[in-house]
């Protein structure tokens, strides 16, 4: 097995066992997330704090952080980032929707 199978393959363990592990400490259970072609992630902004768990779980590069200004304009924050969803790579497995801490993302239809 070369290299890169090697690593293709322990991603794939470690993403299943992230997934496992999410499902059972998510309130809702995962089988509850519509899941598939059918549908795409969508992040509500005003959820998320940039923490970048879900870049870190989507095998797809589906997510990207992008800089956006705090609208709090008393606070001078120099890093402030969210998540946004590439639709077309976006795959509908989910995992992002499980791994964020703030519940930001949600699966809507197509
Ligand atoms: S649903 Fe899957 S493919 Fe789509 S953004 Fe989330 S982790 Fe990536
Ligand atoms: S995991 Fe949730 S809070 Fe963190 S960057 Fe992604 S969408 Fe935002």
């Amino acid at each position: 097995m070369s290299q890169l199978d090697d690593v293709k393959k322990r991603r794939q363990l470690e993403a299943a066992r992230i997934k496992q592990r999410l499902s059972e400490m998510y309130e809702i259970s995962a089988e509850e997330i519509p899941e598939g072609e059918e549908v795409v992630a969508f992040v509500n902004v005003d959820q998320c704090i940039g923490c970048d768990q879900c870049l870190i779980v989507c095998d797809d590069d589906a997510i990207e952080l992008y800089d956006a200004p705090l609208k709090n304009s008393l606070l001078h924050v120099e890093v402030n980032k969210k998540a946004k969803i590439l639709r077309d790579p976006c795959t509908g497995c989910r995992l992002c929707v499980l791994a964020c801490p703030t519940d930001a993302i949600i699966m809507i239809d197509r």
